[in-house]
């Protein structure tokens, strides 16, 4: 033990691959389905040069390409159900792995279940980075189902056609869902932010509460 220590503290190398991960800014940005996650993920990575991971995305794109992990997940999310944990996590890692050098990651709609939440951390931890925040976005449940049904006149999304299906999605984030802020609440990372009033609102106050961490 003693020796890993004084080799992490005389080796240059280490000290300077130590240095570039735990300086990675990493942030979950939190909401039940509507609440704006994807809007403003689009504005926070631009500012601040994230890489965006979206599991909604990811899995819609491996839907349009047919793959087979495509069509396993598309049962689920046409009845507003989860995808396996085994599948989001290993979507996740593989985009770890192919995003080395990033100042840091946004996740979008991940973790969603505990253990998709133990899981990011464990393979944070190997890249020796950890989240730095839970920005967690709050709206009403009239307003996530009145939005998420506008969407669906545009948006080409299966999932926002149905009212059904929408408040099964809101059911399961009750339900498996919500508790990963209280994971991260024991961390004390958990940010609330009012999800509700003018975009440009809502991303100044997610941008405040960045900066105070950045400095
Ligand atoms: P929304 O937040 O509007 O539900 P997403 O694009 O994040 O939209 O997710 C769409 C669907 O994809 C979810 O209803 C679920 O079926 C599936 N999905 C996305 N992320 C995850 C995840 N982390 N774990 C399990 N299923 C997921």
């Amino acid at each position: 033990m003693l020796f890993v220590k004084a080799i992490i503290n005389f080796n240059p190398y280490i000290c300077v691959s130590l240095k570039v991960s735990i300086t990675m800014f990493n942030i979950i940005l939190f909401g039940p389905p509507g609440s704006g996650k994807g809007t403003q993920s689009e504005k926070l990575i631009e500012k601040y040069q994230l890489k965006h991971l979206s599991t909604g995305d990811l899995l819609r794109s491996e839907i349009t390409s047919e793959t087979p992990l495509g069509l396993e997940a598309k049962s689920f999310m046409d009845k507003g159900e989860l995808v396996p944990d085994e599948v989001v996590i290993g979507m996740i890692s593989s985009a770890l792995d192919a995003n080395t050098h990033v100042k840091g990651f946004l996740f979008d709609g991940f973790p969603r279940t505990a253990a998709q939440s133990e899981a990011l951390d464990k393979l944070l931890k190997l890249k020796l980075t950890e989240i730095s925040a839970v920005l967690a976005l709050e709206v009403s449940e009239e307003e996530l189902v009145k939005r998420l049904i506008h969407r669906g006149l545009t948006s080409g999304r299966s999932d926002d056609n149905s009212e059904a299906v929408i408040r099964a999605r809101i059911g399961e984030y009750h339900k498996k869902t919500a508790m990963v802020a209280d994971y991260y609440q024991n961390f004390d990372k958990v940010v609330l932010i009012k999800g509700e009033g003018t975009v440009e609102e809502i991303f100044s106050n997610l941008c405040n509460e960045i900066d105070k961490r950045l400095s």
